[in-house]
Parts: C-alpha cells; sequence; structure tokens
C-alpha cells in the first residue's frame, strides 16, 4: 500500500531531474536572498551557476550544528517570525539544544512525509496508534500525531510516563499501533508483565514505529518476540523536520523521501563524497523547506546508502539503519568501538535482556571498557558456575565482534535505568577526568 504511490514509484530519471530542479532554485534563492548562505557560498568560492548537475552540489559547502547554535535563536530563518506557525527543539544529546521553525507549508510536508512512512508499515485508517514519544519541544510527538491523523487513524496522545496508564489504555483501546523509543518500548513490556499483562495475549498490538535513538536488529528480534508484533525503524532530526522517514514492509532500510531531500554520505575526516554501500556521515540537503533552509547538513549520523530498488516497488533512495552518531563513537584502546555494535553483541547472549550500560575509563594508561547487563529473570540461577559460564560466554563473543577484550558484569533484573525517551546508555568517564 502506497499513500502517494505516483512519488513515491516515480521513475528514476524523473527523479533525479526533479531533483536538480529543486536544488537549482534552492540555492539560487538563497544565494539571492539570504546574507548567511550567499556569504557561506562566497567564502567557498562557489556560485549558484556552477551547480549544473545534482552530483555539483558536493562544490558547495557544508551546515553544521554549530551553525544553528551561533545563530540561536532564528538568525537563520529565512521567512519573517509571523509566518512561522510552530517551533520545536532538538533534544540537545550532543550540547545546547537548537531551535527549529515551520511555515504551514513546512507542517503539511513533514505530516505528508509521515503520511507516506507510516502507509509504508501497514498503518492505515483502521488502526488505533498510541503516540507515546514526548510531546511538546521534541518534535515526536506531535510529528507522528499529526502524521497518524493524516493517515486517518485514531490516535491516542498519550506521551511519555504514567507507563502503567498507558498499557491500561492499550488493553481497554484495543490499541495496534505504537510510536515511542525502543527504550520506552522494552520498558513498557516489562512494566506490563509485573501488572499481569501479556502484549500477545492482552493487546492487539500489532505494529511498532521506533526511532529517535539508535537500536539493533539484535533488539528488534527481542521486542518482536516478546510482544508479538511487528518493529520498525523511524528516521528523523529536528533539522528535517523530525522523525520522517521509516522502513517499509521488508525491514531492509529506511526510505527517504526524494522529494524533500537529498542525501549523500561523506567520509567524516575528509568530506569526500562516497559511493552507495560505503559507510560514513549522512549529509542532507533539504528540497523543500521554507523557514530554515538546510544544504549540506551534516547529521553525523553513520550509515550508508543502499543501492537498488526494493522489493516493496518503492523508487525513493534508501539508507541502512543508523549504526550511531560519530560523536558517539568510543575509541578504546585506538580501536572505534559504537555502542550499537556493544548492543548487538550482547544481545546474541540469549540470557542476556536488552538492558545493559557501557562505561569505558581509563586506568594508568589503559582504557577499559564495562558492560553492565541485566539476566532474563527466566535465566536467572543462583549457581555460581552458571553465571560465570554467562559472563564467559558475552565476554567471548565480545571480543569476536569489537576486537577487544571488555568486562562483562551481570545484573540482576530490574537493577539497571530505564528510558521513557531516548536511552542514555554509555558512560565515558574518561571526558570527565
Ligand atoms: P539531538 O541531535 O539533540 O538528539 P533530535 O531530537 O533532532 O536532536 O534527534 C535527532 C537525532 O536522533 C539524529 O541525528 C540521530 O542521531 C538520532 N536518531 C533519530 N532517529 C534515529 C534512528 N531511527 N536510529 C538512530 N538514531 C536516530
Ligand atoms: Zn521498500
Amino acid at each position: 500500500m502506497y499513500w502517494n504511490p505516483e512519488v513515491e514509484c516515480a521513475p528514476r530519471e524523473e527523479i533525479e531531474r526533479r531533483q536538480f530542479e529543486s536544488l537549482r532554485g534552492l540555492v539560487a534563492n538563497l544565494y539571492d536572498n539570504n546574507p548567511f548562505y550567499r556569504g557561506k557560498m562566497d567564502g567557498h568560492g562557489v556560485k549558484p551557476g556552477d551547480i549544473r548537475c545534482l552530483e555539483d552540489i558536493s562544490k558547495l559547502p557544508f551546515m553544521y550544528k554549530d551553525d544553528l547554535r551561533d545563530n540561536y535563536p532564528t538568525k537563520l530563518f529565512t521567512v519573517p517570525t509571523t509566518d512561522i506557525v510552530r517551533y520545536h527543539v532538538s533534544s540537545g544529546t550532543t550540547g545546547k539544544p537548537t531551535l527549529v521553525g515551520y511555515t504551514r507549508e513546512d507542517l503539511e510536508y513533514w505530516t505528508e512525509s509521515l503520511a507516506r512512512a507510516l502507509t509504508s508499515v501497514g498503518i492505515t485508517d483502521e488502526d488505533t496508534i498510541q503516540v507515546s514519544y514526548g510531546y511538546g519541544l521534541f518534535t515526536g510527538g506531535l510529528g507522528l500525531h499529526y502524521g497518524a491523523e493524516r493517515v486517518g487513524a485514531s490516535v491516542l496522545p498519550s506521551s511519555t510516563g504514567s507507563t502503567e496508564r498507558q498499557l491500561e489504555l492499550m488493553v481497554d483501546l484495543g490499541v495496534t499501533a505504537i510510536a515511542c523509543t525502543p527504550s520506552y518500548l522494552i520498558h513498557m513490556i516489562e512494566v506490563a508483565g509485573k501488572m499481569g499483562i501479556d502484549f500477545r495475549r492482552d493487546t492487539k498490538l500489532r505494529i511498532a514505529v521506533l526511532g529517535a535513538e539508535p537500536w539493533t536488529d539484535a533488539m528488534r528480534k527481542i521486542i518482536e518476540e516478546s510482544a508479538g508484533i511487528r518493529a520498525y525503524d523511524i528516521f528523523g532530526t529536528s533539522e528535517m523536520a523530525g522523525p520522517m522517514f521509516t522502513e517499509c514492509g521488508e525491514q531492509d532500510g529506511i526510505h527517504l523521501s526524494w522529494d524533500m531531500v537529498y542525501p549523500e554520505i561523506i567520509d567524516p575526516e575528509t568530506g569526500e563524497v562516497l559511493g552507495p554501500g560505503e559507510e560514513g556521515e549522512l549529509v542532507v540537503t533539504m528540497l523543500k523547506k521554507e523557514a530554515l533552509p538546510m544544504v549540506r547538513f551534516r547529521l553525523r549520523d553513520v550509515t550508508a546508502i543502499i543501492e537498488g530498488p526494493c522489493k516493496c516497488g518503492r523508487t525513493s533512495p534508501r539508507i541502512r539503519r543508523i549504526t550511531g552518531r560519530t560523536d558517539d563513537m568510543l575509541i578504546v584502546r585506538g580501536i572505534n568501538v559504537f555502542p550499537s555494535q556493544v548492543e548487538h553483541a550482547l544481545l546474541q547472549v540469549p540470557e542476556l535482556t536488552g538492558h545493559y550500560q557501557i562505561t569505558v575509563d581509563r586506568i594508568g594508561a589503559l582504557d577499559v571498557m564495562k558492560v553492565e547487563a541485566e539476566i532474563d529473570p527466566d535465566a536467572f540461577s543462583d549457581k555460581m558456575e552458571d553465571l560465570m559460564s554467562i559472563k564467559k560466554r558475552a565476554e567471548g563473543i565480545m571480543k569476536k565482534y569489537l576486537n577487544i577484550g571488555v568486562r562483562i558484569e551481570l545484573r540482576e533484573h530490574g537493577s539497571l535505568p530505564r528510558y521513557e525517551g531516548k536511552g542514555s546508555r554509555v558512560k565515558d568517564m574518561r571526558s570527565m577526568k
């Protein structure tokens, strides 16, 4: 099922032609009307006339999160504030939060993009969707809310928190879909267990749309099996509008609406554009945004473009699920480690759950990495030998996947923190010293 088949399944040549037209118009307009972009382009020695094909986008300078911070709150806006109909603020995961603004048309595109995305995971006007992302300054709640209303689903705007009440409502209303962070859904499943609610038996939930933080296929498997649902990844950032794009039914990469965004993957060190399949930093140019345009904005999220058509019939470009952010990458004894790799390795051990915390410290001259992991209560044993064997196995798997020694500390079920929004599972003590 497609929401907008003409766009979602457009022929490749048409996509490229129309993307180029949008890009050319965007660059000319910004150069003529906006001192920030004109200054940036002049500083880089590039004029709108130099953009003669899509690939010429690489001649344009990058934009960084700091450009938004330095021009806080509204200096980068290209419309008068009277044309702004909504503001949001980024979560501030990597520093001071940034402010974003939307015109009516901007909200319209965001909602259209979510209508396409929710349709592609199988949500229709017959679904009841619980939006358990934070409502308010964070983009997740309101974004998903309007997207779900657009497809005609019945929306339960529950936001985060009051988990027991949310679960009661889920059962009473026969909620069929939920949107939240993966961290929050595993927390909900656990609280449900304590309340005697079994997701498979007592709820009608069939689809989860999960994002706002990195999560792995191993975590997906745990969620899908314990809740008896299909779980899809959703991606977006406040600079793009908010959560916007999801996987389709194939669960094989996130489809990006080509009429709204032009993605590039670059080498984060050199800035050089990489080819399909090569992993690097995602850079986006938003082709339709009015209030706060984004040209070659460096997201710092690490992924790759997937080449070739998707089995679902959509022709829009796809990216692999996000491995992590360049700024979350840990360098431990000279080896690069993303928290998602730790998660992936850890969850190969069936006795461990999705609850874990990573700590990196420096003792003397040596980096040490510790992973605390909760044991599944069903696998819990008082026997020291059993626990030692789980620990050994987990450490062996870590070594194999990460190429460094990691100390595993087993923890009792329920002893590590739980998260209602984005999880925060990494503590790097080295940066605090
Ligand atoms: P902040 O950058 O302050 O966290 P946002 O609230 O805009 O601001 O969050 C966007 C960021 O969240 C993305 O850049 C990305 O790092 C992360 N993110 C969002 N969705 C996903 C996802 N599905 N997988 C991995 N990371 C995600
Ligand atoms: Zn697809």
